[in-house]
């Protein structure tokens, strides 16, 4: 690896002991777990830290990350996780062995590109239980059964909710119960079981560990907690998983003593914001060289003691260091643990190289 900063550090092996962990706690109530490798681009790395660590299925939002996985031959079947755009479904059918759907217009397109190439297709019909993002509303299954059954190259593997993705609601074993209950009804429609009930994603994992999931629900999806140990949704992190599984490492290009406020009159920042700036006097400052463009700010956290971040614009992250456990200088690298959000601008920027440790 050439000596580039910023750059991502990735210990693969935490990656792969928190995906064994979920996977084992998952068995022990007979949910299966897929790997959502989204959240780092579907990277070889990350890809066989989940495969080693026993997922039964690896899952991505993108078709690009598809064919990633798909390249890599990992021998797991692969799931789209972003209900597909219609103008995509050709390369849906040939990357992937199966995919989230909320519309029957998407099935009736998936029946027409598997025709076209001769192939098969499964998909999970997503219900919204109140989550607001994807999914047939409540129990408003008809129409797509209706349309699932003359499609004989798409077979209905199942049903699937998410929570917290987009309204934020957390899962309860009551709607766990009514996604259950609608599968069910789905099964009289269509005229077939169905050998899957995806109980959705990381914020689950809680229901789990208070042993609120019925039993019936027997698959998760599972990015967060697996790459970073976290629920974001829950606002916690998970105590039986590995953290710090990551971090992004910049370079200071200044130190110095600067006072805490503007001098002279103030407009709005490279964003449009008008900061807010607390008169702390003159303190020890520094810029490192990362910012806007490559990471969320906000989602980063300093592993050295007494470094606070102030701002940031496109490209200078601006750190009050006065309070830093060590002296700091020009050169020195400084280590920055990323939550969800700047893990995936980090994963994404084509600035910051990605290690694996
Ligand atoms: C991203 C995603 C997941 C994984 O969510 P995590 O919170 O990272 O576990 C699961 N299901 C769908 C549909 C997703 O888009």
């Amino acid at each position: 690896m050439s000596e580039l900063w910023p750059r991502l550090i990735v210990n693969a092996k935490t990656i792969e002991e928190n995906a064994r962990r979920v996977v084992q706690k998952c068995a022990a109530a007979g949910i299966s777990v897929s790997g959502v490798t989204k959240g780092m681009c579907a990277h070889e790395d990350i890809v066989r830290a989940m495969v080693a660590g026993g997922c039964s299925e690896l899952a991505d939002s993108r078709v690009g990350n598809l064919a990633t996985l798909k390249a890599l031959n990992t021998g797991l079947p692969l799931l789209l996780l972003r209900i597909p755009m219609l103008s995509e479904l050709h390369l849906v059918v040939s990357r992937a062995d199966c995919s989230l759907v909320s519309t029957a217009e998407t099935v009736v397109g998936l029946e027409k590109a598997c025709a076209a190439s001769g192939l098969s297709h499964e998909v999970i019909v997503m219900v919204d239980l109140g989550d607001l993002r994807e999914g047939v509303w409540m129990d408003d299954t008809g129409r797509i059964a209706e349309i699932l059954k003359c499609s004989p190259r798409v077979r209905c593997r199942g049903v699937g909710v998410n929570f917290g993705c987009y309204g934020g609601t957390l899962p309860t074993g009551e709607k766990l119960l009514q996604l259950i209950r609608i599968g069910k009804e789905l099964e009289r429609e269509v005229g077939y079981p169905l050998s899957v009930f995806s109980g959705g994603s990381t914020s689950s994992l809680l229901l789990l560990e208070r042993g609120e999931i019925p039993p019936g629900i027997n698959s998760l999806r599972i990015g967060e907690g697996i790459l970073l140990g976290e629920d974001v949704t829950s606002m916690r992190s998970i105590p039986w998983l590995l953290r710090r599984t990551m971090w992004l490492e910049a370079e200071l290009v200044e130190v110095r003593k600067k006072p805490s406020v503007p001098v002279g009159p103030v407009g709005a920042d490279a964003f449009g914001g008008r900061p807010v700036f607390e008169d702390r006097g003159t303190r020890m400052r520094a810029i490192a060289a990362v910012g806007r463009q490559d990471v969320r700010i906000e989602g980063l956290v300093p592993e050295l003691e007494g470094v606070i971040i102030l701002g940031a614009s496109s490209d200078h992250l601006i750190l009050d260091v006065e309070d830093a456990a060590v002296p700091l200088a020009q050169g020195d690298k400084l280590k920055f643990f990323p939550d969800y959000g700047a893990m995936l601008a980090l994963a994404t920027s084509p600035y910051v190289p990605f290690e694996v440790v």
